[in-house]
């Protein structure tokens, strides 16, 4: 086996592993493969390990691989800027990152009438001033137009939570997360399915806190080269 295939298994054996711990079922969490910055032959051979989902950072480099490999399930997990929104109608699965009111409105503009994109809404909850994603306060005004956009499927929520902090807080960021998600179920009277929270470094964590998509890269595919 590679050493490709090799870390690809051991992820698996983690989250299996992961999921018994916090006595979930296994199907409640989908592993994401972030394959931004690897080339077509990495992500080749760990699909053909049987892995569906792949995440992908930058349109222009995601466009390629899907155009390779199309039935995998393709997932943005990076900031879109609104004038790339056209290209990337009814390419992706999930689009994780939407947080702002141009992205919204280019995709009620841009996705035709009879078909549904599902989306995530990103949160900031450390309140980070170089990363995106809706800060709390902004979440009631940008849901009460998000909500009438038909056009676009609020699946859950995604958070990427501070580097370098201690993995307690790290794992109270996430179950702030699902707490969040729970009562914006309640309060919208929508069912927000997914979490999508957990990296290579605190991707157990996040499970325990109820995640339900993991973006899992360093772990499987070794270190990003142009990083
Ligand atoms: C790159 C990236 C990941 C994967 O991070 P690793 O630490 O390599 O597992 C996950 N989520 C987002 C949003 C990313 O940009």
């Amino acid at each position: 086996m590679s050493e490709l295939s090799d870390r690809y298994y051991s992820v698996c054996h983690t989250i299996d592993e992961a999921c018994k711990n916090a006595s979930r079922n296994r199907s409640e969490v989908t592993l994401v493969a972030v394959s931004k910055l690897h080339p077509i032959e990495s992500i080749k051979e760990i699909a053909a390990c049987g892995q569906k989902d792949f995440g992908e950072n930058y349109i222009q480099e995601a466009l390629k691989k899907i155009e390779e490999m199309p039935d995998l399930n393709w997932h943005v997990i990076g900031p879109i800027q609104s004038k790339k929104t056209k290209e990337i109608i009814n390419k992706f699965d999930i689009i994780h990152t939407l947080a702002s009111d141009s992205l919204l409105a280019e995709l009620a503009k841009r996705i035709p009438e009879n078909t549904t994109q599902k989306v995530l809404l990103q949160i900031n909850l450390a309140r980070e001033e170089q990363k995106s994603g809706l800060l709390i306060e902004d979440i009631p005004p940008f849901m009460e137009k998000a909500l009438q956009v038909k056009q676009i499927d609020i699946a859950g929520l995604m958070c990427m939570p501070p580097f370098d902090i201690p993995a307690e807080t790290t794992r109270a960021y996430f179950a702030q997360m699902r707490k969040l998600k729970e009562k914006m179920e309640t309060y919208y009277g929508i069912n927000l399915p997914h979490l999508s929270m957990g990296m290579s470094h605190d991707f157990e964590d996040a499970i325990k806190e109820g995640a339900t998509i993991i973006r899992v890269g360093t772990d499987i595919f070794g270190v990003r080269e142009n990083q």
